[in-house]
């Protein structure tokens, strides 16, 4: 602030944001993204996918990591796509490192203000835990034996930061493929792996943070007047039962079902497609 400004304000740009996603839903799903969070941080973030499209290159360019990991959703096909995106942070220098899904919206302010309450020199990993207790998993052991491990981590679907300091320090498990090896230890998702990583092997804890959010919980239970200082949004189940954030505005539900347009131009809204607020 003025009285105390800070000598090196974190920015935007010192934050690296991977997006997980599929070739299935690059029309249905990353094209919103593009169009709202992602036209404010394009240099930065990068979309980790499994098959190349001619479209999405041409909009992102070198920002689209085609992983040549399999595109099935299993445990292993996922953890070569969070490994492909550690390996890219660690080399793009950059001090945060963010990862979300494809149906999660980021505030982008919001993010900022978390991070720069904490260093990115120090260990923090940060992020909604998924279950109210520990995960407890078989960690398999040399020989042919396995010991019992208690860990928190955060839910991938909800979008977690790690700070590079605590980054730097998960190679030996994290780089270079090293991930999947881990990965298979435990036998546990991409996510829980992460997890393990920090908080069984590492001993440094999560941050447990409500403002990260997936569309495993209720959201529209989120008071509609504090969705804006949230730092993900996600969205789900059009079909049957919509789980999505409540906030009124511009577009109707039908125009805007996952509701991710409407938050944009409250938070943009000189956007050229957001509709013209009245000045009187
Ligand atoms: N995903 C993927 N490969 C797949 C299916 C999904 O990489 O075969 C990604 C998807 O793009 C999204 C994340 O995994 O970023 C979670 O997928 P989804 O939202 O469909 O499932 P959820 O686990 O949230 O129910
Ligand atoms: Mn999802």
């Amino acid at each position: 602030n003025v009285e105390h400004p800070q000598k090196d304000p974190l920015e935007l740009r010192d934050v690296f944001i991977a997006v997980k996603t599929t070739k299935k839903y690059h029309r249905s799903r990353l094209e919103l993204l593009f169009q709202t969070w992602i036209s404010q941080v394009k240099e930065q973030t990068f979309i980790f996918t499994d098959g190349e499209d001619r479209e999405l290159r041409g909009k992102a360019g070198p920002n689209v990591i085609n992983t040549n990991c399999s595109a099935a959703h299993t445990r292993q096909a996922l953890c070569c796509k969070m490994s492909v995106e550690y390996d890219k942070f660690i080399e793009s220098q950059k001090k945060w490192f963010c990862h979300v899904d494809d149906d999660n919206y980021v505030i982008l302010p919001s993010l900022l203000r978390l991070l720069s309450s904490y260093s990115h020199t120090q260990d923090v990993y940060l992020g909604r835990p998924s279950l109210d207790h520990p995960v407890e998993a078989a960690e398999r052991v040399k020989g042919d034996g396995s010991v019992s491990v208690k860990f928190w981590f955060a839910t991938g679907g909800a979008g977690f930061c790690i700070s590079r300091g605590l980054a730097l320090k998960m190679s030996p498990w994290a780089s270079l493929g090293n991930f999947i090896t881990t990965a298979e230890k435990i036998r546990l998702p991409d996510d829980c792996t992460v997890g393990y990583i920090i908080e069984a092997l590492l001993e440094v804890s999560l941050i447990h943070t409500y403002l990260f959010h997936s569309h495993l919980e209720n959201l529209q239970r989120l008071p509609s007047n504090t969705v804006l200082e949230q730092v993900t949004l996600s969205y789900g189940g059009f079909e049957n039962r919509r789980n999505v954030v409540s906030v009124g505005g511009a577009f109707s539900l039908a125009q805007d079902p996952s509701r991710f347009k409407t938050v944009h131009c409250l938070l943009y809204p000189e956007t050229d497609w957001c509709p013209k607020t009245n000045h009187h």
